[in-house]
């Protein structure tokens, strides 16, 4: 029998993961701290719109919240109620150090955790497409996966718990400094008389591409489309998290650090609510250009 599913935190990403989950054929409760969410993914998914009581009882209960500070209310709000034997995976973008503190002390009342960040972003989740970077033992790895399977497709366990997270943190620090950098260059281009267009068609034959100029600039820079599927403000905690992973090893890492300075930025000026390619409107300004 397929164990009984809880999912906690239907935004953007969370909403379509419970619904595949559903789809995959598990008994799937959820909760949404704005309750009418919840109700219209039963309607829409075939859930069931459950109290905290409910979730807690399920085997296996999945988060995927803004930051790991929500996540430890969470389970500080259900551990009451939270079974021995059950399994907790987080799939926020959380941070390692506060992971390591949810799961010892989870596993004091027998229960496992996991961090399971994702990456894919809300199309990869909507297809089920999503990379999954699992921290947490290798038992607990094992009895995820076929759950994992339901909602993506690379699911690799890449260390003890917090590894994840401290994976997740750094691509997408990764990401941050791709996408800006991009900016910068294009600002630079457009100003020089280069059609944007033509700029990127050239860098994506050539060695300065990257998924910011592959697929983020091209689709909601230049058409001016700018759809929200990634708030800013999330991205900028995650770089945040980036320069504690940093902080971590003791490295200057100048280039990251730069980066981390550039969102707060951004995340001043353009507002944490924004999709996170707006952060290139703070260089179209500086500029005086669009970039399209
Ligand atoms: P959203 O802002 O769309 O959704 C956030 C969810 O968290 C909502 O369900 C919200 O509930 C809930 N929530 C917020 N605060 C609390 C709280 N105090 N207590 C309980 N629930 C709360 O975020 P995303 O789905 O975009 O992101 C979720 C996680 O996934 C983040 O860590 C993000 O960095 C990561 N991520 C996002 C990607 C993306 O493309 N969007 C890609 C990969 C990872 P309510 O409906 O009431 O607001």
């Amino acid at each position: 029998m397929k164990p009984k599913v809880a999912f906690i935190g239907l935004g953007a990403m969370g909403y379509p993961m419970a619904c595949n989950l559903r789809r995959a054929g598990y008994p799937t409760v959820v909760w949404n701290r704005t309750a009418v969410k919840a109700g219209a993914h039963a309607s829409e998914c075939g859930t069931i719109a459950g109290d905290l009581k409910t979730v807690a009882g399920a085997d296996v209960v999945f988060s995927c919240l803004p930051t790991s500070a929500q996540v430890g209310e969470m389970v500080e709000r259900l551990r009451e109620y939270l079974k021995p034997g059950g399994l907790w995976i987080d799939c926020t973008s959380g941070d390692p150090e506060a992971s390591r503190g949810i799961a010892a002390g989870l596993r004091q009342q027998g229960i496992e955790f996991l961090d399971a960040p994702v990456s894919g972003g809300t199309a990869g989740a909507e297809e089920g497409m999503l990379t999954i970077m699992v921290g947490g033992s290798v038992e607990a790895f094992e009895r995820a996966l076929p759950l994992l399977e339901a909602v993506g497709k690379k699911i690799v366990r890449v260390g003890p718990v917090g590894a994840g997270h401290a994976l997740k943190a750094v691509n997408n620090t990764l990401l941050a400094a791709n996408l800006w950098a991009a900016g910068e260059g294009l600002a630079a281009l457009v100003k020089q008389g280069v059609d944007p267009q033509t700029a990127l068609a050239v860098i994506n034959a050539s060695s300065g591409r990257s998924n910011a100029t592959e697929n983020l600039i091209p689709e909601r820079v230049v058409t001016r489309a700018w759809p929200n599927t990634f708030k800013l403000g999330l991205l900028a905690k995650d770089v945040g998290i980036g320069m504690k992973v940093l902080d971590g090893a003791g490295m200057p890492a100048p280039l990251l650090r730069v980066t981390h300075e550039a969102y707060q930025m951004a995340r001043r000026e353009i507002g944490p609510d924004a999709d996170h390619v707006e952060a290139l409107k703070l260089i179209e300004r500086w500029a005086g250009i669009e970039i399209s």
